[in-house]
């Protein structure tokens, strides 16, 4: 399948990705970072995850290597968590709560989770979201600080409607 491109089997099918490729699209296997994404940001992405993010793809691999679970595989356990470390990203290891739920895989998901973001940036036009917030936005800022009139009308509307 990707053979052709120059990618060894199993891989992302965008070039010189580090990823496996598990989702499929368009007849190929790309990895959670490159799929659906146009392809003219395939190497923008592939030279996130290469210069910034080796620390999180190689914990990813190795995580699902092992199939999502450290049982009598301490060290393989303690060399992703010291790598983790090392870049910096404490924030990324292992937690209590997904220690009691989940597990490894919950883990992994939050990993693969933090790749997603650091590429969600690439290729992609702002839109405005859909989804309702459930967390808070560090500096976020309502959409009405743009529309200051139609804010004011909002707010007439609603005191005339609750006096
Ligand atoms: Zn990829």
């Amino acid at each position: 399948m990707s053979e052709e491109l120059g990618q060894p089997w199993g891989m992302c099918a965008a070039f010189g990705c580090p990823l496996l490729g598990s989702l499929g699209s368009e007849g190929r296997w790309y990895c959670f970072c490159h799929v659906n994404k146009p392809s003219t940001f395939n190497d923008a992405i592939t030279r996130e995850l290469r210069e910034k993010q080796m620390h999180l793809v190689d914990s990813t691999i190795e995580i699902r290597r092992h199939h999502s679970s450290f049982h009598g595989e301490e060290r393989a356990y303690r060399t992703i968590q010291q790598r983790l470390m090392v870049a910096g990203r404490k924030d990324l290891l292992m937690t209590a709560g997904e220690r009691q739920n989940g597990g490894v895989r919950a883990w992994l998901m939050r990993l693969e989770r933090a790749l997603i973001d650091s590429v969600s940036e690439i290729g992609v036009q702002k839109q405005i979201p859909t989804t309702v917030q459930t967390a808070d936005v560090p500096n976020a800022q309502p959409a009405t600080d743009f529309f200051p009139p139609v804010a004011e009308r909002a707010q007439q509307a609603i005191e005339e409607a609750n006096p």
